[in-house]
């Protein structure tokens, strides 16, 4: 029996004590739920239930843990990051895009900011406005609030420029 599954069997006999665990006990099995999917659902559901029960039982409110993925957190807020990435990208592009323009062709600077004009439109709005949605699951939506001020207040900037 490999490693890898006695902890599998171990995992499963302790996670319906898993409040009661040992904390070194629980980081083992917090460890082995990030890559097995049957503990990890077991786990949320008994981490759920408990916190359920509690509310029910007790006058006083369940105490505020701290979830055990810490992983998937990181995972969503690196998929944040990755969509302001995107958006300094796409920026770049449209900039670079209207330098070229400018310094390589003979078009008038008043149809080069055109250019730059209608690429936040076309190109940067709807952008926007997807990465925005995607990113409501993702993170605090003071967040998300502060990236929509940002693109609002840019974009409309741009339409000055
Ligand atoms: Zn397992």
């Amino acid at each position: 029996m490999t490693q890898n599954r006695k902890i599998h069997l171990l995992s499963q006999e302790l996670i319906p004590l898993y409040e009661d665990l040992n904390k070194d006990v629980k980081v083992v099995i917090d460890e082995h739920g990030e890559n097995c999917q049957e503990c990890r659902e077991l786990l949320r559901d008994t981490v759920m239930l408990d916190i359920s029960l509690s509310n029910h039982n007790n006058e006083a409110p369940a105490p505020v843990r701290k979830p055990p993925f810490y992983q998937l957190i990181w995972f969503k807020r690196s998929i944040f990051f990755g969509v302001i990435l995107l958006r300094l990208f796409i920026l770049g592009m449209i900039w670079q895009d209207y330098n070229q323009i400018v310094t390589y062709t003979e078009a008038p600077l008043g149809l080069a900011k055109e250019g730059i004009r209608a690429s936040m439109i076309i190109f940067y709005l709807p952008f926007s406005i997807f990465s925005l949605i995607l990113s409501i699951p993702l993170v605090k939506m003071r967040f998300v609030g502060l990236l929509a001020v940002f693109d609002l207040i840019l974009i409309f900037y741009m339409q000055t420029f």
